[in-house]
């Protein structure tokens, strides 16, 4: 069993009902979840919508390799109706689910990234998972949770 990370946002429809459904779906296709942090209401970040985002981190058990958790988790996010701009830009979405950490493994193939290449930068990410994961340690970085919340939080200052 592996312990993994994900980060789940929407922007569309019922935000809430999306969320649950999405984690449902977790449970049932990748494996038992350890933890759900709440949901985080949060402003878009790197396109301009109307539709603000809700977020949430969990962490969860799986038997899965990196490459089919991948596989699911795209599956779940085109189950939810998962609408994708073609030009490959940031776009309003049902759901996407990000795989932030795989234990302590270090990924990088073509299709997928682990740990997530903008974790670190990203407030909706790091909020969440500072309330389930605080002490969990980057591979790469070798930095906390909390130590690169509080670093994005004062490099916006
Ligand atoms: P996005 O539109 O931001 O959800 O990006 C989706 C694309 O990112 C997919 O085609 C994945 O193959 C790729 N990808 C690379 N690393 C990751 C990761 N850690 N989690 C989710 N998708 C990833």
């Amino acid at each position: 069993m592996a312990s993994v990370y994900l980060s789940l946002g929407t922007n569309l429809g019922n935000r809430e009902a999306n969320l649950n459904e999405a984690v449902a779906m977790i449970e049932k296709r990748i494996g038992s979840l350890s933890s759900v942090s709440a949901f985080y209401q949060t402003a878009p970040w790197g396109f301009e919508s109307e539709n603000d985002f809700l977020n949430l981190v969990l962490a969860c058990e799986t038997k899965l390799s990196p490459e089919s958790l991948l596989q699911e988790t795209q599956f779940i996010e085109i189950e939810l109706g998962r609408t994708k701009k073609s030009n490959g830009s940031y776009s309003d979405r049902m759901i996407d689910i990000d795989i932030l950490y795989y234990e302590q493994l270090i990924v990088e193939t073509p299709r997928l990234i682990i740990p997530h290449p903008l974790l670190h930068l990203r407030e909706f990410v790091l909020a969440p998972l500072n309330e389930i994961a605080p002490l969990f340690l980057h591979p790469i970085f070798q930095k906390t949770t909390e130590q690169m919340l509080s670093e994005l939080k004062n490099s916006s200052k």
